[in-house]
Formats: structure tokens, sequence, C-alpha cells
């Protein structure tokens, strides 16, 4: 059965409220460390503190790998490779990498192009790799929009290879590999035997158990307005949350407001809402919809929805505010 919620109102998660309880002997430790461009928060509730942050260590250690195979930003990683390659050659790379790349496929593939990883021209196009800063002219954002189809990516998955078919095609993991991490991250704690922990990478959350005495860890939901504003509270456990919104990555011109999520239909900052708030069975996936439901806006993204099971979604329409 699809279960979601489109009440006009709710929301986009907070960076958060996380209420702890301590009861018992149970403690809370909470660490944090710098990856993918945000601060990841790793709190655990358990009887042996020593034991709870060496496996956030290794949780961490899990995070960093990940980042060095699949950010832009690291020369070196594997997707880094695959656009250097771009209409030149296949590039061998891990499961991991492989397996991110499907996934991202299966969302453009649901969502007819509205999430397409080969993005990346765009991206640099309007500056958002460098903090962005600029509006590019129209024949300009023409010439980018020619590279980007995600059907251009092909896979070959006996020999774990990727090529871009075009010249100067680029993909960006930025809307699901965080959400893959966060995944990563919490299955590291999982095997661990750690039962009731929260991995917080800048909104991207995988709730694991519930914390002692309560019956899910309880998540502000965030105003895109308001830095401070908590408009609600959800309770949440073994589910993943995540946010896209306008509100972090943008610049404005004039009136305009220019987030760093691309409408590949335009080649134009996608503005139809604030912000989406997905809740979804593990952060992959909640990551790669907050982004499609971003670009796609209200209407089209209820029609998605409905395709879909086990997955809450809370919009944050722009009207809301005018
Ligand atoms: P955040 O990075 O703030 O967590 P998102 O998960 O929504 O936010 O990801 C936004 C990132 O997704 C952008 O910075 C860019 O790397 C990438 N991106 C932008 N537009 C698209 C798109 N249409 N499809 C897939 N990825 C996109
Ligand atoms: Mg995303």
């Amino acid at each position: 059965m699809n279960r979601y919620s489109v009440q006009g109102l709710v929301a986009a998660i907070a960076s958060l409220a996380i209420l702890l309880s301590s009861c018992g002997k149970v403690t809370s430790i909470k660490e944090s460390s710098l990856l993918m461009g945000t601060v990841v928060e790793i709190t655990i509730q358990h009887k042996d503190p020593a034991a709870a942050r060496k496996v956030i260590q290794e949780a961490f250690y899990e995070g960093e790998r990940i980042e060095n195979l699949l950010s832009i930003y690291k020369k070196e990683s594997e997707v880094s490779m695959i656009n250097l390659k771009a209409g030149v050659e296949e590039v061998k790379v891990s499961r991991d990498c492989l397996y991110v790349i499907e996934e991202a496929l299966s969302y453009s593939e649901l969502s007819d192009g509205a999430f397409d990883i080969t993005v990346g021209p765009l991206i640099e196009l309007w500056g958002f790799d460098r903090g962005g800063k600029k509006v590019p002219n129209k024949t300009e954002i023409k010439k980018a929009l020619r590279l980007l189809n995600y059907k251009n990516i092909s896979i070959n998955r006996e020999k774990s290879t990727v090529k871009l078919k075009k010249r100067g095609m680029k993909i960006d993991l930025g809307g699901i590999a965080k959400g893959y991490a966060v995944d990563r991250m919490a299955a590291i704690l999982k095997n661990g035997g750690i039962k009731k922990a929260i991995v917080n990478a800048g909104g991207d959350i995988y709730a694991l158990g519930n914390p002692a005495g309560k019956s899910g860890w309880e998540i502000g939901i965030r105003n895109p307005r308001d830095h401070e504003g908590i408009v609600d509270v959800i309770k949440v456990k073994n589910k993943a949350i995540a946010t896209s919104g306008d509100y972090e990555k943008f610049f404005t011109k004039g009136s305009r407001r220019c987030s760093h999520i691309i409408d590949p239909r335009t080649g134009e900052p996608a503005s139809d809402v604030m912000s989406v708030t997905v809740i979804a069975p593990n952060a992959l996936e909640a990551d790669a919809l907050a982004t499609t439901l971003f670009v796609l806006g209200k209407k089209a993204g209820d029609e998605l929805i409905r395709q879909l099971e086990n997955v809450e979604v809370f919009f944050f329409p722009l009207k809301l505010t005018k």
C-alpha cells in the first residue's frame, strides 16, 4: 500500500533536533566528522561507551571510503576517472560505484529523466561546484544540455565498467551518494552489534532502532525560510529521511532564487517547491527521491509517489510563504 501524505504544509527536515532520552544505564555517545562536505553525526545509545566509540570510528572510515570512490571533488575518485574518460573509454569501478550508478539510473527511468546524474556540466555552468554565483546565458545552457542524458551512460555489469558515451559528459552523484554513504555507515553500526543509533549526514538520516524509552527517534522538520523554526517533529525507527531544499546551496539574482538542483528539461534550477522531505526504508532511496521530487515539483511529484511503496513525502510548496 502506498503511504504518503501531502497535506500541503509540513516540511523540510531540520538539521535536526534529535531529542535523546537517557534512561537507565544506557548512555548516549555522539561523535561527528567532516565528510562529503558536511558534518556527519553519529549518535549511539549503548552500555559500553568505549565499544560504541570504536564502532563509530569504523563507520566514519566507511563513509570516507565511499566519499573517496564517489566524490567529484576528489581527483582520484572512480567518478572523476569516469568523467575524465568520457567519450574515450570505459573505466573499471568498484561494486559500490556500480551499484550507486545503477540505482541512479533506476530513478532516472522512474522519473523520466527528472533525476539525472549526467547533470555535471550544468552544475559547473551554474557554478554550484564552486559555491554558485552566476546565471549563464541561454546559449551556454543549450550547449551544456546536449551533454545531459542518462541514456548515454553505458554499464557493463560483468566487467564492472562504466563509460560515458560523449566527450564532455560528467556525472555528479551529489543527489544520491550521501544517502548511500549513510546506509553503509548504518550497516557498519549494525554489524558491530549496535541496536540504537542515528546517522545524520547534514539532513540525510538513518534511524536505527529506537532510543531507550521511546518508540522512535524524534526528528524536527524545519521551516525552509526560518533556520530556527521547527514546524513538526516526526518519530522514526529503522527508516531513513532526506530533504532537498532551496535554502542551503543557492544564490539569489534579483528576486530569483537559484538552487543547486537543476531541472534537466530546462537546464535551469528547479523552483516549484522550497523543500521536500522523504521518509523511506533506506537513505539512498530517501536521498534520490528527495532530489527527484524537488525537480518534479508538487503536482508531478504526487503522481510519481503513487507508484511507490513504503515512502512518505512532505512537500513544502513555494506558495505557502507568498
Ligand atoms: P544536498 O546535496 O543538499 O543533500 P540533494 O540531495 O538534493 O541535496 O542533492 C543536490 C545535488 O544533486 C546537487 O548538488 C547536484 O550534485 C545533484 N543534482 C542536481 N540536479 C540534479 C538532478 N536533476 N538529478 C540528479 N542529481 C542532481
Ligand atoms: Mg538527494
